[in-house]
């Protein structure tokens, strides 16, 4: 059976359920499996498979102390006709670049892939482990994992889920998202700062252990629903292996023939989806980190330092405005081969000295990536272009990637089929790609939205609809410094 090991060392060993209920380790590691796994049939012989039977195997190749009922389960629960996509997934082909289309889901972004199905993994691993206390679900979101994990939770028997953004980044749709949400269970705050700021409370709180031991006695466990949970990061492996498949019935590659991945990035945690897809087996020739402005993994992976001391931009691809990509970690352990002790020292470097640097093997793993940002006037033009030229419309997260793609296609020369991660609906960020592709202004969001719709005809998402007109339900701002405090008082 697979066991669960911290990226900074220690003892703990876990199954794939307890990893899944601690969500982070106690020195602050993420969980990684010890032994990489292997998938029990070739990639080949998933050809023609429906997305949930694909979701099935990659799934429980991670999770093996599930059964395959309690994976089936969970996994026939998560992608149901909460997708509006009836292959849940679609694949579609513009500009020279296959587009995985991962935002079909409730919240029309691509967080629903994995929140969807998180609560059903948890729950079951509750059962399995014989908890009997409630689970409190923590995140920081930066927009589109709040919504997400609040309609995977909402009304979860068991779990309270409390959901902390940062004030001023969020488009006006993500706000409203959140603001609105039912369910007896969900609470939102609004925090004066940044995401950063707002997940670095939240590490807080799971570290803070009288915390922990208070809300013990109250029979509650803080768990989490950030990427840093393992339960997470295994569900999204599973869209990079249907999605190759797909290629290869589009006729685009052969089977067995490599591809380019480009995925928008702010967390890390879906693209190290696709390298630990690759791990897997799949053909991969390169991974293409794209950022925004906040450009901290641009230039790590061209200079192999990670450094945090600059400044933050504020851009219209939200959810990539983060300096502090937790997910790395991950990635760091795999290339240094498994050495605890190094990752230990560069994650206290960057506690401490707010950079590091790496050298040797984790150096030399990086060259399987290729690092490029694009700037917001390039993002929109893109947009623009896209929209034009393929009558194809593009959130500003996924133009963001779509323009690091052409970059390195001019600058490397290398033509090998690409499949870009497609993050969110085009209506998340109305406004930006209404104006990008040359409509004139609107009042609201809202409006953006509606103009949107008129002048493209592609249809808004259901859940995406009337959102403007639902009472709000949270409205509380708070200082990051009381995140713990409102915790307590809400438990
Ligand atoms: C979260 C998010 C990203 C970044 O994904 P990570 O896994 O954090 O790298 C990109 N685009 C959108 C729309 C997102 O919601």
């Amino acid at each position: 059976m697979n066991t669960y090991v911290s990226t900074r060392g220690g003892e703990e060993r876990l199954n794939a359920a307890q990893a899944v209920i601690r969500g982070l380790s106690g020195n602050k590691g993420l969980f990684v499996p010890e032994v990489f796994p292997q998938l029990p049939v070739s990639i080949e012989e998933m050809q023609g498979m429906k997305y949930q039977d694909v979701a099935k195997i990659v799934i429980g190749t991670f999770f093996d102390d599930y059964t395959e009922e309690e994976i089936a389960s969970c996994v026939e629960r998560a992608y149901d006709s909460k997708f509006e996509a009836e292959d849940v997934v679609p694949v579609v082909e513009a500009g020279d670049a296959c587009f995985l289309e991962l935002y079909h889901g409730r919240t029309a972004a691509f967080k629903d892939m994995a929140l969807s199905i998180l609560p059903h993994l948890l729950k079951t691993a509750v059962k399995k482990e014989g908890e009997d206390a409630k689970i409190c679900i923590l995140t920081a979101t930066s927009g589109d994992t709040g919504k997400a994990a609040l309609e995977g939770f909402a009304d979860v028997e068991g779990t309270e889920i409390v959901v902390f953004f940062p004030e001023i980044g969020v488009s006006e749709v993500q706000r409203r998202q959140m603001t609105t949400q039912e369910g007896k269970n969900t609470h939102v705050f609004a925090i004066r700062g940044n995401f950063d700021d707002a997940q670095t409370g939240v590490k807080k709180i799971f570290n803070d252990e009288e915390m922990a031991a208070r809300l013990a006695a109250k029979g509650v466990k803080l768990s989490s629903a950030n990427s840093i949970n393992i339960g997470r990061l295994v569900p999204q492996v599973a869209y990079y292996i249907y999605g190759y498949l797909k290629m290869v019935e589009m006729g685009k590659i052969a089977m067995g023939e490599k591809i380019n991945v480009v995925v928008p990035t702010g967390n890390f945690g879906n693209i190290l989806a696709s390298y630990y897809a690759c791990k897997l087996g799949l053909p991969v020739n390169r991974f293409l980190c794209a950022s925004n402005e906040n450009k901290v993994l641009t230039d790590f992976i061209n200079e192999g330092v990670y450094d945090t001391r600059r400044k933050f931009y504020v851009t219209n691809s939200p959810s990539m405005d983060i300096l502090i990509s937790s997910n790395l970690e991950r990635l760091l352990y795999e290339l240094s081969g498994g050495d605890a002790a190094e990752i230990r020292r560069l994650m206290a470097a960057l506690d401490s000295e707010k950079h590091y640097e790496v050298s040797g093997k984790i150096r030399e793993g990086l060259a399987a990536f290729y690092g490029g940002f694009a700037d917001v006037a390039d993002t929109d033009a893109a947009i623009g272009r896209m929209y034009r030229e393929n009558h194809y419309l593009l959130d500003t997260h996924t133009a963001v990637a779509y323009k690091v793609y052409e970059d390195y296609r001019e600058k490397t020369g290398d033509t090998t089929p690409a499949l870009i991660a497609s993050t969110a609906s085009p209506y998340k960020f109305a406004k930006s790609v209404a104006t990008s592709i040359g409509l004139p202004e609107e009042k609201d969001d809202f409006a953006y939205v509606e103009a949107l719709e008129k002048a493209t005809g592609v249809p808004v998402e259901k859940g995406l609809r009337g959102i403007d007109k639902k009472p709000i339900l949270h409205d509380r701002v708070i200082d990051a410094c009381d995140m713990a405090a409102e915790v307590e008082a809400v438990l």
